[in-house]
């Protein structure tokens, strides 16, 4: 994987407002924040998307979000927030070591603006697809 911004403060070489770490977890302020508590979870495991993040990695980040998320709601004061990971360019991934951001919806607006445009799912296709993605988790 490429060299990131993400390296650089996981090594110490740029500054970053940590709020959390552990052995394989960074937590900071995200530096173009969308809301007020706006804040970044990365592994310390240098991979670009969540698909290549290894097991041990991706527990290590389960077991702390939620703790993350009450904490930033605690301080940010609204109860609303969104948990946003993007996998690639076209999915609006910027920097590319796997990131988790937590934003919070305060009441007053700001936070994450969705462009959710929900299609019907094909009652035909969709036991053929459920099959397909189901074979494929199982690694077949
Ligand atoms: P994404 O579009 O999901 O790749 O988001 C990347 C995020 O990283 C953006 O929200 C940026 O504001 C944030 N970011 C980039 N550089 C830094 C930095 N040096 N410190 C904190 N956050 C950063």
């Amino acid at each position: 994987m490429a060299e990131t911004i993400f390296s650089k403060i996981l090594r110490g070489e740029i500054p970053c407002h940590e709020v959390y770490q552990d052995e394989h977890v960074l937590a900071f302020l995200d530096i173009g924040p969308l809301s007020k508590g706006h804040v970044l979870v990365i592994p310390k495991e240098e991979v670009a998307t969540l698909a290549e993040l290894s097991d041990e990695a991706s527990a290590a980040i389960g077991r702390v979000l939620p703790r993350l998320c009450r904490a930033v709601m605690k301080v940010s004061g609204t109860d609303q927030y969104n948990v946003l990971q993007n996998n690639g360019p076209r999915a609006h991934q910027a920097v590319f070591h796997v990131h988790f951001h937590i934003i919070p919806k305060p009441l007053e607006g700001g936070g994450l603006g969705i462009d959710w445009p929900a299609g019907q799912l094909d009652a035909e296709e969709a036991p053929a697809l459920a099959e397909a993605i189901r074979a494929a988790a199982n690694g077949s």
